[in-house]
C-alpha cells in the first residue's frame, strides 16, 4: 500500500530541481549545441564513452565493489570508479552504499529506502524527491573508515562538477571544437540517461522477470532489464546471493559489469572475486 505523500514541506527541494531540471536542459542544451556546432558523430561517441564510465562507476564501483564487498581492487581502479560513480550524480559512495544496503538487509518493507510496495514511481525515483531523516550511516562502518570513500565524500560536489560537467565540456572542445555538444550531451544528457537506467534497477528489476531464486520478495530476473541496467537486471539472484561478484552467472548473460571486473583481475587490477558455490545456486533453484 502507498503511504507516501509529496507536498512542498516534504520535498528535498536540491535532488528535486535537479532531478527536474536535467531533463529539461539536456533537451534545451542539445537543441542549442544543434543550431550552433551541427551534430557530429563524436560528441556522440564522447556521450557513449561518458554513458558507460559512469554507468559502470555505479554498477562495478558503488555497488559490486563498495556496497557488496564483492571483489577487491587496486587504488587506481578504486579512483577511477569514485570519479566515475560520482559524475554519475547519484550522491556520494558512502551515502548510496548505506542506502543500498538498507535496501537489501530490509528489502519490501518500510524501513526499505526504495520499498516497490510504495508504487513504482517511488521506487524508481520519488525517493529521492522526499526529506528524510539524518544519515547516521550505521550500515557502513567500513566506509567510514576507508579513506578514498571519505575522500569523496567531502568532496562529492567538487568531484561532479569537474568530473560531470567540465571535463566533458572540456573533451567535447578538444576532441570535435564543440565544448556546447561535450556540456549539453555527453554531460547533461547522458546524467539523464545514466540516471534512469540506475534507477530502473529499484523499480522495473523488482517488477519485470522471473524469481528463479527467491520467490518471498521482489526482485526479479530479466535480460532485457539487464541491457539497459549495465547487467543488473539478474537482480533475482542478485538478492539471493549478494556478496556473488556476477549477476548475470551463465556465460551468455549480459553482464558487462561482471565482464569488467573479470578482465581487470586477468590483469592483477582486481582480485578475490567472491562467487557462490554452484551446488548451492542449484540447491535453491531446487528449492523454489
Ligand atoms: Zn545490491
Ligand atoms: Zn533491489
Amino acid at each position: 500500500m502507498c503511504t507516501k505523500t509529496y507536498s512542498f514541506k516534504n520535498l528535498n527541494k536540491t535532488n528535486t530541481i535537479f532531478l527536474l531540471l536535467t531533463p529539461i536542459v539536456a533537451i534545451a542544451g542539445t537543441i542549442a549545441w544543434l543550431k550552433v556546432d551541427g551534430f557530429d558523430w563524436r560528441i556522440m561517441a564522447l556521450s557513449l564513452a561518458f554513458y558507460i564510465a559512469t554507468g559502470l562507476g555505479i554498477t562495478a564501483g558503488y555497488h559490486r565493489l563498495f556496497a557488496h564487498r564483492s571483489y577487491q581492487a587496486s587504488w587506481p581502479v578504486r579512483l577511477l570508479l569514485l570519479i566515475f560513480g560520482a559524475a554519475a550524480v547519484q550522491n556520494s559512495a558512502l551515502k548510496w552504499c548505506n542506502d543500498h544496503r538498507v535496501h537489501h538487509g530490509k528489502v519490501d518493507t518500510d524501513h526499505d529506502p526504495y520499498n516497490i510496495n510504495e508504487g513504482f514511481f517511488y521506487a524508481h525515483m520519488g525517493w529521492i524527491l522526499l526529506l528524510e531523516d539524518a544519515d547516521e550511516y550505521k550500515f557502513s562502518k567500513d566506509l567510514l573508515k576507508d579513506p578514498m570513500v571519505m575522500f569523496q565524500h567531502k568532496f562529492y560536489l567538487a568531484f561532479v562538477i569537474i568530473f560531470s560537467f567540465l571535463l566533458p565540456a572540456f573533451l567535447g572542445h578538444l576532441i570535435a571544437g564543440s565544448w556546447l555538444g561535450g556540456l549539453f550531451v555527453a554531460g547533461v544528457a547522458r546524467i539523464v540517461f545514466v540516471h534512469h537506467c540506475t534507477f530502473f534497477i529499484n523499480s522495473l528489476c523488482h517488477v519485470v522477470g522471473t524469481r528463479p531464486y527467491d520467490k518471498k520478495q521482489t526482485a526479479r530476473d530479466s535480460w532485457i532489464m539487464a541491457l539497459f541496467t549495465y547487467g543488473e537486471g539478474y537482480h533475482n539472484f542478485h538478492h539471493t546471493f549478494q556478496a556473488d561478484y556476477r549477476n548475470g552467472i551463465k556465460w551468455y548473460h549480459f553482464d558487462p559489469t561482471k565482464w569488467l571486473i573479470r578482465g581487470l583481475n586477468f590483469l592483477g587490477l582486481t582480485w578475490n572475486l567472491k562467487r557462490t558455490k554452484a551446488e548451492l545456486i542449484k540447491s535453491r533453484l531446487q528449492a523454489q
